[in-house]
């Protein structure tokens, strides 16, 4: 499968290079049946992850303006057990927040040991739509690379196996979706005139994007670039690199419930002797 995974600091990132559309090879049949299997090896995991308690998981998504943030929120989300996931969308901040260092609206949603959170935009908004609209000065936002740097840190030292995904779409196919959004009226709430006069910022949010993505890639938290111009392509991407991250731990989550169960088991003997 072809998608990049980058999880090095400092590794130059050209976005127009990265193909935002499926490889040529790929097959979406073939995608449909491989995500199935995908889901039910997820579902698994997740069993596995709430029950030992030892990690949480931290999925960060980001993108621009109908990228398909909800949808993949959507799919892969439909996929888990609702016990022990949840989403927590960032918007733009309240004055409570404003208050407060950019990341404390954010600490507060890390996930404890045994849950799986997702973040519908995240404090990459903090280098991302807060640099293209200079809605602080440029010296401030440069220090947040090496802030984040260290709270992702901080959460994978505690155990948090964190995912960013950046959501790749082309400038037409974001087009397409914007029109199509506006057609139909079910959809047409989502639409507003912020989200075309963003498309003029475009090569702004490109060299946000480009610069968060090389200085906030690491390997404890790397970013995954996800060809998202098809939906089904999108989907299988983050599962498939979802479920390869998680695949590893699955021993050690096993060998803690067995532990577990063992001195259950020890317990409920010995209350039973003593009755
Ligand atoms: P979305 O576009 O994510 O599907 P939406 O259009 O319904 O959602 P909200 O979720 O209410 O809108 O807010 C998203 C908006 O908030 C985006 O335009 C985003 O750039 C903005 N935003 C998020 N974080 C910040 C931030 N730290 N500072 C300024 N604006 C922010």
């Amino acid at each position: 499968m072809d998608f990049i995974t980058i999880d090095k600091q400092g590794e130059k990132v050209k976005l127009d290079s990265i193909p935002t559309e499926p490889p040529k090879k790929s097959d979406r049949d073939a995608a449909k049946q491989e995500l199935e299997a995908l889901g039910e090896e997820l579902f698994d995991l997740q069993d596995l992850l709430w029950g030992a308690r030892m990690n949480s998981v931290l999925i960060v998504l980001q993108g621009r303006d109908t990228a398909g943030k909800d949808g993949t929120i959507k799919h892969v989300a439909g996929y888990l057990n609702p016990r022990g996931v949840y989403v927590s969308s960032f918007g733009v901040p309240t004055e409570e927040e404003r208050e407060h260092d950019f990341l404390w609206r954010i600490h507060r949603h890390a996930p404890r040991k045994g849950e799986l959170a997702i973040f519908n935009r995240s404090h990459y908004e903090d280098v991302l739509v807060v640099r293209v609209h200079g809605l602080v000065p440029e010296s401030l936002w440069k220090e947040r690379y090496g802030h984040i740097r260290d709270f992702e840190e901080m959460l994978a030292e505690h155990g948090t196996i964190i995912l960013k995904y950046f959501l790749h779409i082309s400038r037409e196919e974001q087009e397409q979706r914007l029109l199509a959004r506006e057609q139909v009226p079910r959809k047409a709430w989502k639409i507003n005139a912020g989200d075309w006069e963003d498309r003029e910022h475009w090569d702004d949010y490109t060299q946000a994007y480009e610069e968060a993505l090389s200085r906030t890639s690491t390997k404890k938290a790397p970013w995954t670039i996800v060809p998202a111009d098809s939906k089904w392509y999108r989907n299988l991407v983050v599962a498939r690199s979802l479920v390869e991250t998680l695949r590893p731990y699955r021993q050690a989550w096993q060998d803690r419930l067995d532990e577990v169960g063992v001195r259950k088991k020890a317990e409920l003997a010995a209350w039973r002797k003593g009755r």
